[in-house]
This record gives structure tokens, sequence and C-alpha cells, in this order.
């Protein structure tokens, strides 16, 4: 793999499309163990983890079901700043075992808010599945039971994660070079 360009910045290569693939077969097969008998529902958080959901969705062998939420920021009315909504889901997910997709937990902000959003419509339990976690840069405590790498805090494109719209059909994932 070499270099490549994404808009004004260089990228070098980082996970190959193999290594990806290795580990999101032996992330499925484990999610697929330890959910048995529980029919998950797996909620991929767009845009970011399309590709990871797609793929960790095919690497699933016991029966589940899928859906697509949004999480979008919109200015408090108060002085509270950024809140985050939960947007697009329908489905009842009270008594359920709840499997949140991510593409990547930087501060994990997003996924704290989130969890505090689904865990108010009651389901049996929610679990998380990221394909990346940064650990330098968590602010707040998150148990990631379900995880495919663990990165150093380099800005990161491709395999769906994008840099301002572009990269993310990239098979392989690649990080910014200074
Ligand atoms: P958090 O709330 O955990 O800080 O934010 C997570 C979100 O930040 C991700 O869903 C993603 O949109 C974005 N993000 C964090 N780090 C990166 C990165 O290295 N590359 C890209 N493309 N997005 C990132
Ligand atoms: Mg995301």
């Amino acid at each position: 793999m070499e270099t490549i360009q994404v808009r004004d910045r260089s990228f070098a290569p980082f996970l190959s499309a193999e290594e990806i693939q290795t580990r999101v077969a032996e992330l499925g097969a484990k999610i697929s163990a330890e959910l048995q008998g529980k029919r998950p529902l797996f909620l991929a958080v767009l845009s970011g983890s399309f590709i990871f959901a797609a793929d960790l969705l095919r690497a699933i062998s016991i029966p589940c079901e899928i859906a697509f939420i949004r999480v979008s920021s919109y200015e408090g009315t108060g002085s509270t700043g950024q809140v985050k909504q939960l947007m697009g889901l329908k489905e009842d997910i009270a008594g359920r075992t709840v499997v949140v997709v991510e593409d990547i937990i930087d501060s994990g902000l997003t996924m704290k808010e989130l969890l505090g959003i689904l865990v108010e419509k009651n389901p049996a339990e929610v679990k998380i599945a990221s394909l990346l976690v940064k650990p330098g840069n968590m602010q707040v405590e998150l148990d990631i039971p379900y995880r495919c790498f663990d990165i150093p805090n380099d800005f990161i494109v491709g395999y769906g994660l994008d840099y301002d719209g572009e990269g993310r059909n990239l098979p392989a994932i690649y990080k910014v070079t200074e």
C-alpha cells in the first residue's frame, strides 16, 4: 500500500483490508458465541459505521436484526450547549439485547450520550461494538467489550471513515501524515 491523497492531506497505510477483515470475522464469531439465543438488535450509527456494520453482520451466525440510527448535535436552548439527539430509531428496544455498532470511539462523549438515551428505553442490555478505539483520548468511563483495534490518537480515514466527506470508500485504513 502506498501513501494516498484525500483532499488536501496525505495519508499513510495503517491497517490493510486483510487485517481488517480478519479482525471483523473474529469479532463476529465472538459476538455470535456470547449472544447466542438473545436475538440481538444491532444499531449501526450512521454514517461512519456503514461498511463495518455490513461486514460485521455477515460474520454474525445467530438470528439477529439490524437498524440504522443517527446521532446529531443541536444547540440547547439554555446554557447547556451541545446536546446529542437520537434519530431514526423506530424499533421498540424494551427488553432486548442491543449492540451499538460504531466506527470509532475517540473521546467517548458521543457514545456516552447515546447510551444514556437508549437506557431510558429499557433494553435488557446494551453492548458496544466499535471497529476502532482511541484509548488515549477517552474522557469518560465506557465498557467496550467488542472492539477490533485500539489505535493511537492520529486522525484516520477509510473503511467508512471520512475526511471532510471523502475517503469512506477506501477498503483499507490510512492515518494522516504530519
Ligand atoms: P467521540 O464523541 O468519541 O469523540 O467522537 C467519535 C466520532 O468522532 C466518530 O464517530 C467520528 O465521526 C469522529 N472521529 C474521531 N476520530 C476520528 C478519526 O480519526 N477519523 C475520522 N474520520 N473520524 C473520527
Ligand atoms: Mg461514528
